[in-house]
Parts: C-alpha cells; structure tokens; sequence
C-alpha cells in the first residue's frame, strides 16, 4: 500500500483501487487516510464509487504491518468490491487540526525538557505528559516560548536518513531529542529547521507559523513526576 500522507500530508484525496473489503475495514491501493498513531486520531472521510455512491470511513487504523491501512466504513455501510476504483478523500478541516496541534506538540518537547511518557493530539487541543520530579513549571513561560517559535515561522519537513547515514553521523543523534528506530533500512525524520529534529512518522504543517497562537490551559500532576501539560489554539 503507498502511504501518501508520508510524503505530502496536503494531499486531500486520490484516487485508489480497492483491494479487500469487508466489515472490518476497506483495503486500498493507495491511501491519504492517515491511521491512527503517535498519538495523532485516525482520518476520516469518503470513498466515493465510480457510480457516484459514497462510502462514509469513520476511522483508520493500522492493519497487519506499518505499511497496511484499514479503511473503517460507517456500521450499514454497502461495501465496494475488489478491482473497484475509488476516491478517497479525507475531512480536510479536521486533519488540518490535528497537523497544527501534532506540530505544536514538537514544539512544546522542544521547549521543555524532559522524557516523554505519553502523549495525545486532539481537536483543537493536545497534552504531552512529561517525567518531570522537582521542577517548575510555568504555563505563562511555556506558551510565551511556544508562540515565539510560532511567530518567527520555522521551515518544517520530513527528511528521510538511511541507518548508515545515521551510524556515520553520529552528531545527528546528539541534535536528536527522541533516539531513532533502528533496522527498519531508514529513518523518517521531522525536522523544525533550528528547534527540534527527532523521528516521527506523524503529519505536520509547513511551518510553525501555520500552527497559530495557542495558550498552555492546564498542567497537571500525576503522581510524584509525571507532569500533564496542556495545550489549546488560542484562535
Ligand atoms: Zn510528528
């Protein structure tokens, strides 16, 4: 299956052929349905037939291996049959959303430093959980450095880097905040050109400056370390 989404997350629709299909989930081709991971929810949208018939997908996830999508039709749904060709196309708006608040995600690792626990992209909002013992915290601080790296408009793109690349450039580790998976033959990474490089497999914007202001709306203590922080987009 060729994952569109990996190489340009702006891609709203295409056209596919369907390859398996049943009560499950609806196989294809090619896709620009992004499955649900890293945190980020699954797309949803449409397959709309050659006759004009549309099937509703309410969710995408991942199938047998990183490279298998299963399209998720509404419950009801009449299902297309194999050879059938469609076009598939997500609800722009929503995956746009959640691309800003994915990027904002980057950018809040960027400006606090910590190990990452967790963490999840939602509809006009987000949370990263950090193991953070004995520090202070201020949302004020955070969002105020968030929203400059926002305003100065930082170039981000995907950049593809094989094991052996990684292995002779030890210095690009070290720029790294998260350490790459090894033995897959290459690395995806998301660079924010002078913030943050780190692997990442997610959909992103352009540029920060496309992420918009936001406002850090709570952070929470879980325990002794694990600190909550969470983010909303101001407009
Ligand atoms: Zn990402």
């Amino acid at each position: 299956m060729e994952l569109l989404f990996r190489q340009d997350a702006y891609e709203k629709s295409c056209d596919a052929t369907v390859v398996g299909a049943d009560e499950a989930g609806i196989r294809l081709d090619r896709t620009v349905f992004y499955p649900t991971g890293g945190g980020q929810p699954g797309d949803t949208g449409y397959l709309t037939l050659a006759d004009g018939g549309r099937v509703r997908i309410i969710d995408t996830r991942k199938g047998q291996d990183h490279e298998d999508v299963v399209h998720l039709p509404e419950p009801g749904s009449g299902l297309p049959i194999p050879g059938a060709k469609v076009t598939a196309e997500i609800d722009w708006d929503r995956r746009h959303r959640f691309m800003r608040m994915h990027t904002c995600l980057h950018l809040l690792c960027a400006v606090v430093e910590g190990e990452i626990t967790g963490g999840q992209v939602g509809d006009g909002k987000g949370r990263i959980d950090f193991n953070l013992p004995d520090t202070r915290l201020d949302k004020e601080e955070i969002a105020a450095a968030i929203n400059r790296i926002v305003a100065e408009d930082h170039p981000v793109r995907p950049r593809w880097i094989t094991d052996e690349e990684l292995e002779t450039n030890p210095q690009l580790v070290r720029t790294m905040s998260v350490k790459p998976p090894m033995g897959f033959g290459k690395v995806r990474l998301l660079e924010i050109e002078d913030v943050d490089l780190q692997p990442c497999g997610g959909t992103h914007v352009r540029s920060t400056g496309e992420v918009g202001r936001i406002q850090v709306t709570k952070i929470e203590n879980k325990g002794r370390q694990n600190r909550l922080i969470n983010i909303a987009f101001l407009e």
